[in-house]
């Protein structure tokens, strides 16, 4: 065993050069990393897309691939599409649930004056809770008929 190789050089059982493609991306404590990549695409196809990209790039696109590759793995048939239409359908439900409440704010607003009931509507007094028939008769009792006035 060579110590220092990076998790792809140590799987392909050959050296690891100084300037690696794979080093910085691929290190040898997370052997799983490398081994999904390899399984779904293979190492000389990843190491070719590493090498074709600029430095900068070459992070990002190794944590891509690795993503993308343990979604390939866990669902073979979609990949990360699944998760991809999977958060598109949340979106969209999400967006026809606000257009809903949007909807029923503007109804609510719209009839506010007609659709609260008042206390001087109401004739029935058996359409009254009983705090509401409690509070009317109060009402009434103090406003127009305090004892203590006549
Ligand atoms: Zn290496």
């Amino acid at each position: 065993m060579i110590p220092g190789r990076c998790a792809a050089c140590k799987s392909q059982r050959k050296r690891c050069p100084s300037d690696c493609v794979f080093s910085p991306h691929f290190p040898p404590d997370n052997p799983e990393r490398f081994a999904s990549v390899q399984k779904i695409y293979g190492a000389s196809k990843v190491e070719k897309m590493l090498q074709d990209l600029p430095p900068y790039l070459q992070a990002e696109a190794a944590n891509a691939l690795c993503f993308e590759a343990q979604c390939r793995i866990q669902d073979p048939v979609y990949g990360c599409v699944g998760i991809i239409s999977q958060l598109h359908q949340q979106i969209q439900d999400a967006e026809k649930q606000l257009a809903m409440t949007q909807a029923q704010l503007a109804v609510f607003n719209s009839n506010i004056p007609q659709q609260l009931p008042q206390f001087s509507q109401i004739e029935d007094p058996s359409n009254l809770s009983p705090m509401q028939s409690i509070l009317g008769q109060f009402q009434n009792n103090s406003t127009s008929q305090a004892p203590w006035f006549n």
